[in-house]
């Protein structure tokens, strides 16, 4: 059945991925793409599908209430894939106002501009929010993951927004009966991901021989999914999750920051034709960040059982896919890392 979609943040890393899967997979959509174009989006992302007849880019803001109110009348959504964020912890810590702006304020003025237009007609539509495991807060005994019921813990001011739009969201399917759906992901790598970023600033650090920032003692521990399957998750929770399901999504692949940048260095010195050791020289331990949660790990056995959703790719594949693609688009990464990003990286790591 055709139907208009509206995806927010789609010219960032994982919408742009969204938005792609969306256009060419389901050719009866209309997808929408709203985003701001914030130093984190960017329409180059989706050159190649730009032209499509079911797809349209609308820039604008979602803390600008009237102007969703206008955009909803414009094209009557029959559902929203919300994943515009602010979605940077270091920049949640020298300024979580944004991080409120856009995160809470900016997913509540969504979720009324839905329940307006809809008027409480929620035959075949759905409200999908995109958000992260990091609502949990950390975790420190090994064998203990986060399952969709564990309790919320959020210690950084990126993950207290979005564990607040979480709830939310949940309090519109609880108060109004807006059916929505939600996932918390844990942290995705792949094509298009900003150099702010570990895995993308330590592949322009590599290239460039310019010091690989590892913060404290590089201990902290994180579950990695290559992000396709993270856009593969969405498409099938958006398309087959029950109303007010929320899911899991992770790729059971936890890495030390620290052995991650050894991996990353050793698959980049071979692809560089360099000795296979050289990078690592260029390892730099940094000043840790504050109230750096010690350890996330996902236990999405509800995704894969309900749904049949299993990652695509190992992590050793996902990666090498990734420096691939990197080294091949390196216009891409010249062109964001310029301006900007220089002085951002200055106060950051000098
Ligand atoms: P990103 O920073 O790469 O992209 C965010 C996009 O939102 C950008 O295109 C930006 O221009 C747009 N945006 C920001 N503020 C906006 C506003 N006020 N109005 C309209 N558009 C705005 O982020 P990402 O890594 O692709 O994350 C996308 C979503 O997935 C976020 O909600 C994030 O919390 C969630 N998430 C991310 C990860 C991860 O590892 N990156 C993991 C789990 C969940």
């Amino acid at each position: 059945m055709s139907k208009t979609i509206l995806i927010t943040g789609g010219a960032g890393f994982i919408g742009s991925h969204v938005v792609r899967l969306f256009v060419n997979k389901y050719s009866d959509y209309t997808i929408v793409n709203l985003d701001k174009l914030t130093y984190a989006g960017n329409l180059q992302n989706l050159k190649d599908i730009e032209n499509a007849p079911n797809y349209h880019f609308e820039k604008g803001d979602i803390v600008d209430a009237g102007f969703l109110e206008g955009l909803f009348n414009k094209y009557n959504f029959d559902g929203v894939i919300h994943l515009a964020a602010e979605s940077h912890v270091d920049r949640s810590i020298t300024d979580p106002l944004a991080f409120v702006m856009t995160n809470v304020i900016g997913t509540v003025n969504l979720l009324m501009a839905a329940k307006k237009s809809w008027n409480g007609n929620y035959e075949g539509r759905r409200f999908y929010h995109v958000s992260t495991d990091e609502v949990y807060g950390e975790l420190h005994d090994p064998k203990e993951f986060f399952v969709e019921d564990t309790s919320y813990d959020p210690r950084s001011p990126y993950s207290a927004s979005k564990a607040s739009s979480d709830h939310f969201v949940r309090a519109y399917n609880s108060t109004y009966g807006m059916p929505v759906v939600l996932s918390n992901c844990s942290n995705n790598y792949g094509p298009n991901h900003f150099p702010e970023k570990l895995i993308p600033l330590m592949i322009n650090n590599i290239k460039n021989k310019k010091p690989l920032p590892v913060y404290g003692k590089g201990e902290n521990i994180r579950d990695w999914l290559y992000v396709l399957d993270h856009a593969r998750a969405i498409d099938m929770i958006y398309h087959n999750a029950e109303d007010g399901e929320t899911y899991n999504i992770g790729g059971n692949n936890e890495w030390t920051n620290i052995d991650l940048v050894h991996l990353l260095c050793d698959v980049m010195d071979k692809k560089l034709g360099q000795e296979v050791g050289e990078s690592r020289e260029l390892i730099t331990y940094v000043k840790d960040r504050a109230g750096h949660d010690l350890r996330y790990a996902i236990d999405a056995t509800k995704l894969m059982n309900n749904l049949g959703w299993e990652p695509s790719v190992t992590f050793e594949e996902g990666l090498e896919k990734t420096v691939d693609w990197y080294l091949n688009n390196w216009e891409w990464i010249e062109n964001i890392t310029s301006g900007d990003y220089q002085k951002y990286y200055q106060e950051m790591y000098s």
